[in-house]
């Protein structure tokens, strides 16, 4: 008998709490703010100092996308011959079918050029089977919303920062020694 009221005052409790501060929200009218680390639909990067895409279709990603919903083609860098760049290869074209993505993030792990990352778009549902299939131009737009809303640092360059920060770290407690 005591076991059952007690029981009852948690669901009360509970339940007025919940009515107090819900932890649902009205989507799609109401949006939860989304968390740094969220992982959204893959998108590329834009290098701003040179004022070209990362990616040079090296195809790496695209080789080890679980769900193959990758494509990709290269050309010769005008920049690159301009002496602007120092990549040779450049992007052509660029294609992810995102109905098929899993949003595992296998193709950032394995991209050596800081060139994709895990974007925070999430909403871009669509009634037709194949329109989800986002080319160059959007995979890249995606990608500098996700550049200038996370203040993106390309991931190379955070790791010889703190390269650098753990061999001063080592030099300062060598001369200390
Ligand atoms: S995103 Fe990276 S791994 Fe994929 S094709 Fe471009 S440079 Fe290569
Ligand atoms: S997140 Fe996974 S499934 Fe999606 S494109 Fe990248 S490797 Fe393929």
């Amino acid at each position: 008998m005591l076991g059952g009221i007690k029981g009852m005052m948690v669901t009360i409790r509970s339940t007025l709490n919940g009515l107090r501060r819900p932890v649902t929200a009205q989507y799609p009218k109401q949006h939860l703010p989304i968390q740094a680390r969220y992982m959204g639909f893959p998108a590329l990067t834009w290098d701003y100092k040179i004022d070209e895409p990362f990616c040079t279709a090296c195809m790496v990603c695209i080789r080890n996308c679980p769900t193959l919903c990758m494509s990709a083609t290269m050309k010769d860098n005008p920049l690159q011959q301009e002496g602007k760049s120092t990549r040779k290869k450049i992007v052509d074209t660029f294609e992810i079918n995102l109905n098929r993505c899993i949003l595992c993030g296998i193709c950032v792990e394995v991209c050596n050029f800081d060139a994709i990352v895990m974007s925070h778009e999430h909403e871009m549902s669509v009634y037709e089977r194949n329109g989800d299939r986002v080319d160059l131009e959007p995979l890249l737009d995606m990608g500098k919303q996700f550049q200038q809303d996370t203040a993106w640092v390309p991931p190379s360059e955070l790791a010889k920062k703190s390269g650098a920060k753990a061999e001063e770290a080592a030099a300062t407690s060598d001369s200390g020694a």
